[in-house]
Parts: structure tokens; C-alpha cells; sequence
């Protein structure tokens, strides 16, 4: 593929997240020259589980990464709502069974470190430059350029921003501003399933079986649990409202103890699991406002840097996946117009992101109501396939 400088069309992706590396290999399949430059020494995700929703799990399959996704992801087979002080069942929902049938495809979740090596792994060796901390982005006439805090430059025809929730380049084009603290943290560890137990609640009379996805829900926070990889870890996020993030970095070591003291009064199956976790952190949750524009020039944001997101409905990932295959097409089928191109990525971006930034604000305002109302319909974020044409997805 030549532009019209006649040499390969070539993108610069800064961040290698999950959203930087779905672009690159979306990028990558379809003949694109790509490289992805990397702030960290190593490339490695923080955080444990990840919940991969149908509409994610359709752009694995389109990128061809099925069977490997399928080797290294757990499928739960009920989701299941609990009350956070005596444990009983709010409702028991079937996931497994019915995900393909009603999403077209299955409801997944991982470790964060398998998807991000599977991508990685799909790309050409040589792609992913690290220890490259990019300070902005800007287009020159027939190209654009990203620079470097060594002082250091790259050229390329188009340069993406997926630099993540505090990104440069986004600073950059649009001005730097601050994320917004959402009045939740959260504490994130695993537990080995042996240790989690199988009935809770009243006279133990709630089934809780190793395979299922579990919500505990109480007036100031919700505990999110589910099996990852193999099924031999439950992976748990234990969301709590509070408006006293003090810490300067959004993610810091904590503690077993921090955690029950966080949760202290909430039903003793819950806290027994806590008791066994190891390497307990925490994170205070930040987004943003939706922005109309994402690009200038030659020069666009995807993911987190575009339009971060609370993890409310386990979507922030999602969009950022789906943002790297359309971004791979829109280029693909506007090659000669690299702002056409720009323009088709963002305009179908954009409405679907802002409005599941603003749905997840939603449901962490829900959680917060005693009681809660039902959790938000997810159907429109999960029957829709990026993968298919735009024109086909409004059929
Ligand atoms: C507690 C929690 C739970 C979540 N759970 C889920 C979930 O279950 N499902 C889901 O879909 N989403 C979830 N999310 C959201 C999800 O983690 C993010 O939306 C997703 O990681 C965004 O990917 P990204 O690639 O855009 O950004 P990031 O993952 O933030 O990656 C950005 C990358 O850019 C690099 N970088 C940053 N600055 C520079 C720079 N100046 N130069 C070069 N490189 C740079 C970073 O080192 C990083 O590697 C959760 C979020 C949180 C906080």
C-alpha cells in the first residue's frame, strides 16, 4: 500500500495498551505499516481480571484470534446479584447459555496479561518500541510527527493517541486538563477459587458455584467477583464510594487490612474471601465528559485517551477494542483520504462511546440508590457488531 509520497502508509500508535496494540494488529492485517511506541520498560498490563463483553469478543473473532482467546478466557455461567449484609439472592441470570444466542457472542473474562500478549504476539517482531515516553503529536503538511522527552522524532502519515486516561497527545491537541474523581475507588486482588466458598447467605441457602459471576451490592460500594482464565482465580474489584482519594497516583499498594476495614459489616462469606487475597491494590476511578472531536489533522485519540470511562459497566476496554478495528477499517477503506478517514473512525466512534461514558455514570448513580434499581440494559452495547459495515449495523 504506497501514499501519495510513495513509500508505505505508515501509522504511529503511542501506548501500547489494549486499545493501542487491537489497533495496531487491526492496522497491521490490512497491510498497514505500524509501530507502537511505549512509555513503560516492559510491556505489561496492571490489574487482574478483565471482563471481554460479546461486542469485544466479535472483533477477537474478526481479527482472527478466536481460538487462542477462547484457550485463555473463562466464560461464567450465571451472574448473580447478592445483598451485601445477610447474602441473599437478588436475582440469578443465566450468561453462558444465553450470550450467543441473544448477543451473538459469548461473555468472557480474563487475565489482563493473556489478551495483552495475544495481541502482542499478533504482531511483526520489531513493532513495539519501548521506553518511549511521547510528550505530543502534531501534522505537518503531508504527514504528522510524534515527538519524544528524549528529544527524539517519528514520521508517519497518521499518528493515534492511545496513550490511555492521562494521554499527552490528547493534552496536546485539545489542552490539558484533569480527569474527574468519580467518588469511587476501588480495591483489586484474587483470591484462589479453593478458597471461595460455594453457599452463602441465609442458613446458607444461596448456591454460589465456582463458575458463576457474582455482584455483592450495599449502600457504599459493590463487589464485583468472577472466575478468570482457567477458572482456578477469582478476580475481584471491590468498588466503594467515597470522596477521599488523596493519593497523587491514581493506583497505589494497599492492603488486606485497608480492604475489611473498607467493608466492615458486610456479610461474613465476603470478608472471609477478602481475608485470603494477596497483593491488594487500589485505584480511584476518574473519567471525563464526552468531547465531540478526537482528532485534528493528522493526528486522532482511541480508547481511554478518547473517552475514559467508569468501570461500572465493564466497558472502558470494550470500547477501546472496538475503536482499534474501526480505526483499521476507516483507514483501509479511505486510504487515499487520510481525513476522510479520520473523520468516518470518529464520527462512528464518537455517539457509541459518549453514550456508554454516560451510561456507566449512570449505573454507579444507580448502585448508590437503596434500594438499587435493576442494573442498566446492556443488549444495545452487546448486539452490536463493529466488525460489520457500518451501514449493515443499522440494519
Ligand atoms: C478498576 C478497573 C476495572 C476495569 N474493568 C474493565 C473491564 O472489566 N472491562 C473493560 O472493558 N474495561 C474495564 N476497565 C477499563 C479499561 O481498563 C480501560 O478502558 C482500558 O485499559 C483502556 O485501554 P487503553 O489502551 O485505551 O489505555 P491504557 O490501558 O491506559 O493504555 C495506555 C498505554 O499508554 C501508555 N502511555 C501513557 N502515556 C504515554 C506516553 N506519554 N508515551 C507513550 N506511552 C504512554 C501506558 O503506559 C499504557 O501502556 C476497567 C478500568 C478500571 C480502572
Amino acid at each position: 500500500m504506497q501514499t501519495v509520497a510513495n513509500r508505505p502508509f505508515r501509522v504511529v500508535i503511542v501506548g501500547g495498551g489494549i486499545g493501542g496494540l487491537t489497533a495496531a494488529v487491526a492496522l497491521h492485517q490490512r497491510g498497514f505499516e505500524v509501530e507502537v511506541y511505549e512509555r513503560s520498560s516492559k510491556l505489561e498490563e496492571v490489574g487482574a481480571g478483565l471482563q471481554v463483553g460479546p461486542n469485544g469478543v466479535k472483533v477477537i473473532r474478526a481479527l482472527g484470534l478466536w481460538d487462542q482467546f477462547d484457550k485463555i478466557a473463562f466464560q461464567p455461567v450465571n451472574q448473580v446479584s447478592i445483598t451485601w449484609d445477610d447474602a441473599s439472592l437478588r436475582h440469578r441470570t443465566p450468561l453462558k447459555e444465553t450470550a450467543t444466542r441473544d448477543y451473538g457472542a459469548p461473555y468472557t473474562t480474563l487475565h489482563r496479561a493473556h489478551l495483552h500478549g495475544l495481541l502482542r504476539d499478533a504482531l511483526p517482531a520489531g513493532a513495539i518500541h519501548l521506553n518511549a515516553n511521547c510528550v505530543g503529536a502534531t501534522s505537518t503538511g503531508r504527514g504528522a510527527v510524534a515527538r519524544f522527552a528524549d528529544g527524539s522524532e517519528v514520521e508517519a502519515d497518521a499518528v493515534i493517541g492511545a496513550d490511555g486516561i492521562r494521554s499527552a497527545i490528547r493534552a496536546q491537541l485539545f489542552g490539558a486538563d484533569s480527569p474527574r474523581f468519580t467518588e469511587q475507588m476501588c480495591w483489586r486482588c484474587m483470591v484462589p477459587m479453593e478458597r471461595v466458598p460455594t453457599r452463602v447467605g441465609p442458613g446458607l441457602s444461596v448456591e454460589l458455584p465456582h463458575g458463576d459471576y457474582s455482584g455483592w451490592i450495599g449502600p457504599n460500594g459493590h463487589v464485583i467477583c468472577y472466575p478468570i482464565g482457567d477458572g482456578s482465580v477469582l478476580n475481584i474489584f471491590a468498588g466503594h464510594v467515597t470522596d477521599q482519594w488523596v493519593e497523587e497516583s491514581w493506583s497505589a499498594p494497599s492492603s488486606q487490612e485497608e480492604l475489611l476495614a473498607a467493608y466492615e459489616g458486610w456479610n461474613e462469606a465476603l470478608l472471609g474471601m477478602f481475608r485470603n487475597v494477596q497483593h491488594v491494590y487500589k485505584w480511584g476511578i476518574y473519567d471525563r465528559d464526552p468531547i465531540p472531536q478526537w482528532t485534528k489533522g493528522r493526528v486522532t485519540l482511541l480508547g481511554d485517551a478518547a473517552h475514559p470511562t467508569m468501570p461500572t459497566l465493564a466497558q472502558g476496554g470494550n470500547m477501546a477494542i472496538e475503536d482499534g478495528y474501526v480505526l483499521g477499517r476507516s483507514l483501509d477503506r479511505h486510504r487515499d483520504d487520510i481525513h476522510a478517514a479520520l473523520k468516518a473512525y470518529v464520527d462512528e466512534r464518537q455517539p457509541r462511546t459518549a453514550r456508554v461514558t454516560l451510561q456507566s455514570r449512570q449505573q454507579f448513580a444507580n448502585n448508590r440508590k437503596v434500594p438499587p434499581p435493576p442494573f442498566l440494559d446492556r443488549t444495545w452495547i452487546f448486539t452490536h457488531d463493529v466488525t460489520k459495515e457500518p451501514e449493515a449495523q443499522l440494519a
